[in-house]
C-alpha cells in the first residue's frame, strides 16, 4: 500500500496517509484542522525514517563492516 504525503494549506501541516486507490481524485482531509485544502506531495514510500533508507547503523546495533557481505 502506498503512503503519500499531503500538505495542508490551511494549517501548513504535512501528514502521511495510506491511499488505497491510485486515482488521486479523492479528497483527503487534514487530520489536524479538518480542512480539505490539501495537496499531495510526491515522495517515495514512507519517509518515516528507518535505518534501511539511510544506510546508516544497522537495526541490530552493529556497525557495518561486519561479517556479512
Ligand atoms: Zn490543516
Amino acid at each position: 500500500m502506498p503512503i503519500y504525503e499531503y500538505h495542508c494549506e490551511d494549517c501548513t501541516t504535512t501528514f502521511e496517509k495510506l491511499v488505497f486507490s491510485t486515482s488521486g481524485t479523492a479528497v483527503v482531509e487534514c487530520p489536524k484542522c479538518g480542512g480539505s485544502r490539501t495537496r499531495k506531495l510526491f515522495s517515495a514510500f514512507a519517509s518515516s525514517g528507518s535505518a534501511e533508507a539511510t544506510g546508516g547503523t544497522l537495526p541490530c546495533g552493529r556497525n557495518s563492516g561486519g561479517a556479512f557481505t
